[in-house]
């Protein structure tokens, strides 16, 4: 029988070194060492969802974890541009929360009998990236906390053929995007959309214009999908 070869032992203490220099040590939302998530950043997800006031307003009222500042903009970056899928956990419970509230609030209806969200569309290249798209797997994570009556339905996608939005002025955003984004749902997804006793909300990481959340409203009612509220999690 042979015996564990003690070099083995200095590959494995590589590995994790390897594994903790892929995901640094540091807060995503403030970038303080020694801790993914720190407790004040932690604390500022946990103020009540802000209502936004979008230059291109979709026609529901939109909604914020938090401001495009501080924690909430560290946070989506960090997921976004630099692959902490670590905090995906950590937005959904948030997003989970805020939901609660606006159910609280009234601002949800609360007969319904389930909530579905509908990840904002996310253009094709993004959602290949390692780990898929941060939106979907923010609203997952957020519908796992909420229980069986909380689901996600991915419905929409962003034409390949759409630019990348950074930079553009509100008006040129509604012109990029008018008829960029297609409804992908299948039949039976869109049932469940269409129901009477469901109650819809858009999800996206940020809201800058608005220009992405009212054309999705848009293509959606065409279909007979009628959304309730806009949700980000970090409002311009
Ligand atoms: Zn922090």
């Amino acid at each position: 029988m042979s015996r564990r070869p003690v070099w083995l032992e200095g590959a494995r203490r590589v590995a994790y070194a390897a594994a903790d220099l892929a995901v640094p040590l540091h807060c995503g939302g403030c970038a303080r060492p020694g801790t993914r998530w720190c407790a004040r950043c932690d604390a500022t997800l946990r103020d009540d969802p802000v209502e936004l006031t979008p230059r291109v307003p979709p026609p529901v009222t939109t909604w914020a974890v938090g401001r495009y500042v501080g924690p909430c903009r560290g946070a989506v970056l960090a997921l976004k541009e630099h692959g902490r899928g670590d905090l995906v956990p950590i937005l959904g419970a948030a997003v989970a929360r805020d939901l609660v509230r606006l159910a609280a609030w009234s601002e949800l209806p609360r007969a319904t009998g389930s909530l579905i969200l509908v990840p904002a569309p996310t253009r094709w290249w993004a959602a290949r990236r390692r780990g898929g798209d941060p939106v979907t797997a923010i609203a997952r994570a957020a519908a796992d906390l909420l229980g069986p009556r909380v689901s996600v339905v991915g419905a929409l996608r962003t034409s390949a053929w759409a630019q990348d939005s950074a930079g553009l002025s509100a008006r040129a955003r509604v012109d990029n995007l008018a008829h960029a984004i297609t409804v992908t749902a299948r039949p039976a997804a869109l049932a469940r959309l269409r129901a009477p006793d469901t109650a819809v909300v858009l999800l996206d990481d940020v809201l800058t214009t608005g220009a992405t959340a009212t054309e999705s409203l848009r293509v959606l009612a065409a279909v007979g999908v009628g959304v309730h509220a806009v949700l980000v999690v970090a409002g311009a």
